[in-house]
């Protein structure tokens, strides 16, 4: 009798259990869908304005097993399937040969993937360890190297593109620190040819926010591969710009995004660059224009109306 009074009290308690189990799996499911809604748009759209992939394209995808180029070879797959053009994805991974560097998490994740790839071993971290003197940064030479291989893996596959996973907070973060600590006004743009002239470099996730990578990986569960094994420190300054512009999304949201958007949305007549903009030759012209200076007035856009009377460009990072 005891028994069947204790079985009668806990069905109440587990349905409710299993109500809320459901409640919370379906939030997930939803928000998991807007967010791949999201993120293929995002892509989509750079990948549409900068023209960035064409029809009969190879595309190499850099996988470096952190979770922006796990992101960025799942959406190109998921595009690639359903795109109007035809083109060819081959990932490529650089095993630079860091301890503990676990070299199987890679091939294993691409085939379960059926995707193309190549994994390209060079031991750059003895290469760069015996240069550098312990405790200084490794990086720069690192990259310089890492670059070099990259270039010739490319061209050896036949690559016409070569796809890197860098987003839009590593662009807004290039942004400022050339600004802060170069002095110039250089971002890292979304297409570009590479230094040496032979590749056209793209950016597929120039438009996603690094939050929403970090949702999508932590989603989709990429086996990924942690990025302090060569034991260097990130570059410290870019650490705390990073940091700087967190606190700005929470403190303002919207504000990296207008930022972003500014990259794309330059008035060189405002700036002070005479190598692009004519200064010397500046004439009164006689006709009125919105463009023209406000003489005494604070040239500013502070109330979300454009100075100028021109319409203010959508931000493009809509967040659903
Ligand atoms: S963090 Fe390590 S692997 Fe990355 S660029 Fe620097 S030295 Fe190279």
């Amino acid at each position: 009798m005891s028994g069947d009074t204790s079985a009668r009290e806990a069905l109440p308690a587990d349905d409710a259990a299993v109500s809320e189990a459901e409640r919370k799996a379906r939030k997930a499911a939803f928000e998991a869908n807007k967010l791949s809604k999201r993120l293929h748009r995002q892509v989509g759209q750079a990948i549409a304005d900068f023209n960035m992939i064409e029809d009969g394209d190879k595309v190499m995808v850099c996988m470096s097993g952190g979770k922006d180029s796990y992101a960025m070879l799942d959406i190109l797959l998921n595009l690639k399937a359903r795109a109007p053009i035809k083109f060819d994805i081959v990932a490529v991974n650089l095993d630079q040969k860091q301890p503990g560097f676990p070299e199987e998490v890679l091939p294993n994740y691409l085939r379960s993937r059926d995707v193309a790839f190549h994994i390209e071993e060079q031991d750059t971290y003895s290469i760069v360890t015996n240069i550098i003197p312990a405790g200084k940064t490794m990086c720069s030479l690192c990259s310089r190297l890492r670059r070099g291989i990259l270039y010739r893996v490319a061209k050896e596959l036949g690559a016409t593109k070569i796809a890197l996973g860098h987003h839009r907070d590593d662009m807004v973060v290039t942004l400022l620190m050339n600004m802060f600590f170069g002095s110039r006004m250089k971002g890292m743009p979304p297409k570009l040819v590479s230094d040496n002239g032979e590749h056209v470099v793209i950016r597929p996730l120039a438009y996603v926010a690094e939050t929403d990578l970090e949702k999508w990986a932590v989603h989709r569960e990429f086996p990924i591969i942690p990025c302090s094994l060569c034991g260097s420190q990130e570059n410290l300054q870019r650490v705390q710009i990073k940091q700087m512009i967190r606190d700005w999304d929470k403190q303002y949201p919207g504000r990296v995004e207008n930022m972003f958007s500014a990259m794309g949305n330059i008035t060189l007549s405002h700036m002070m660059d005479t190598k692009l903009f004519p200064f010397v030759d500046v004439r009164a012209t006689g006709r009125p224009d919105p463009q023209g200076d406000k003489a005494f007035d604070e040239d500013e856009d502070d109330c979300g109306a454009p100075a100028g009377g021109a319409a203010v460009q959508p931000v493009r990072l809509i967040r659903d």
